[in-house]
């Protein structure tokens, strides 16, 4: 995919804004690109209509050519797509008793990251049993030992003569008289999807507690591992997936995909056979790797971080001496805008209980059309008044809300919202000295 998408920006030849047609030349190679890397072709529709949607009339930032910029966009909106976040396993709480189930297709890799899982979760302290619940592979039950005795964690088995639902049963049982803190149970696949495969899991899960169902799926199957996890979903439910074998795909088709339509979390992935190799699910870096461009997002974040470095210095210095005015809203504003908007603003801000994930909740159309009223408004502004808020008053505002056309409640509640806004900068000088953190840097 990188490759492809390397050429597909440097035919791109707007400049100042991203125009229409660079846009959609250029989308119609990253959708080529997308289709070629079994992405879901409902996921690259959407995905496009997304990203072109954002990047017309979008700015180019300072230090990046358009080429660059529509990397930017289409850089973020992969994020977005993979979940924004990492999730973890939820864990009941305290030393309580959690049951995670695995399941999955044959050669998935269920018992292998079964074990590696409970590596995991024995390295935090909790008390772990495997149990062998696949009772018709050749060799299973064994293989689930060898691999709890390397990561040192007990295996609960049967034997292959018991039902799995009884086997499990059992197993919970053993688990809550000594004190184990979580039981995995290794469930057996099938080659394809299965009546009799989807009815086991549906027995277990009907009889016992299972807290977290976990679904393994070969990364390397791309569109395929999708199904199949459209399917298990369907027919058994599933908490969230772990892409096995990843070391293996050079394509990421399945990862870009199954968040997207399954609308459940990648929790890990697999990067090879060894134990150890399980890693937490990073959207940003799987974004990273899948566009191979690593210099150019390195370049992309140098100059989200040089954003109008003076206007930042300037407007720092303001609000120490406690200046802050329209004139700098409107500034910031501007700012904000040459940046990608108010979420991506809100997304980089620290310590606003807004991290990337919560991203999507911002109704970013809404946000900018407020952007364009505020901007009417102050532009309504004499300015005098601009710098000198103070001196509103009823007939000034009046004169303001029809130049701009607005109700004069909305110039109250900006007033208002501009005093706060001024009151809040007041109680935290440091933030903008923060560097690459800060408010108005990347
Ligand atoms: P199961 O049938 O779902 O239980 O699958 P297994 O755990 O037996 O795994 C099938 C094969 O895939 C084994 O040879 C594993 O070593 C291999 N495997 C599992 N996970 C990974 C991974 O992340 N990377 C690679 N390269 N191989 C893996
Ligand atoms: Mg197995």
């Amino acid at each position: 995919l990188s490759e492809k998408l390397q050429n597909v920006f440097k035919n791109l030849r707007s400049k100042g804004r991203l125009t229409e047609d660079d846009v959609k030349a250029a989308l119609k190679e990253v959708k080529m690109a997308l289709l070629e890397a079994d992405v879901n072709f409902k996921v690259v529709k959407q995905f496009v209509k997304d990203v072109q949607e954002r990047a017309i009339g979008q700015d180019v930032m300072n230090g990046l050519n358009p080429g660059q910029m529509v990397i930017k966009i289409v850089n973020e909106e992969m994020v977005k797509l993979m979940g924004s976040e990492t999730t973890e396993i939820k864990l009941q709480p305290g030393k309580a008793l959690t049951v995670i189930m695995m399941e999955g297709l044959q050669g998935a890799g269920k018992t292998t990251t079964a074990a590696k899982l409970a590596g995991k979760f024995k390295l935090k302290g909790k008390k772990v049993l495997l149990t062998a619940c696949d009772i018709y592979r050749p060799g299973a039950i064994e293989q689930l030992q060898i691999n709890g005795e390397k990561q040192g964690v007990e295996v609960f088995s049967m034997g292959d003569k018991i039902k799995p639902v009884n086997i499990a049963k059992a197993a919970i049982e053993h688990a809550a008289k000594n004190e184990f803190n979580i039981v995995i149970l290794d469930t057996a696949g099938r080659l394809h999807i299965d009546d009799d495969m989807m009815a086991e899991l549906q027995e277990i899960k009907e009889n016992v507690t299972v807290h977290q169902t976990v679904l393994v799926v070969d990364a390397m199957t791309g569109q395929d591992a999708v199904n199949v996890a459209k399917m298990f979903d369907e027919k058994v439910g599933i908490d969230g997936v772990i892409l096995t074998k990843l070391d293996g795909d050079t394509r990421g088709g399945a990862a870009l995909s199954i968040r997207a339509v399954t609308g459940k979390p990648i929790l890990y992935v697999g990067m090879g056979e060894k134990l150890s190799d399980l890693e937490q699910f990073y959207p940003d870096r799987m974004a990273s790797r899948i566009l191979g461009m690593g210099d150019v997002l390195t370049l992309i974040e140098k100059a989200q971080a040089d954003i109008d470095e003076e206007q930042a210095k300037r407007i720092e210095q303001k609000m120490r001496k406690n200046e802050f005015d329209f004139e700098m809203y409107l500034e910031s504003m501007s700012q904000m805008k040459k940046m990608g908007g108010l979420s991506s603003i809100l997304g980089m801000m620290p310590g606003l209980g807004m991290g990337k994930g919560k991203m999507p909740e911002i109704d970013q159309e809404a946000a900018e059309k407020n952007m364009a009223r505020t901007e009417a408004i102050i532009y309504s502004m004499t300015p005098e008044e601009r710098r000198n808020p103070s001196l509103m008053n009823p007939s000034r505002k009046n004169r303001i809300a029809k130049g701009a056309g607005v109700d004069i409640a909305e110039v109250n509640r900006l007033v208002k919202q501009f005093e706060q806004m001024k009151k809040m900068m007041k109680q935290m000088p440091g933030m903008m000295k923060k560097g690459k953190r800060g408010m108005f840097k990347g």
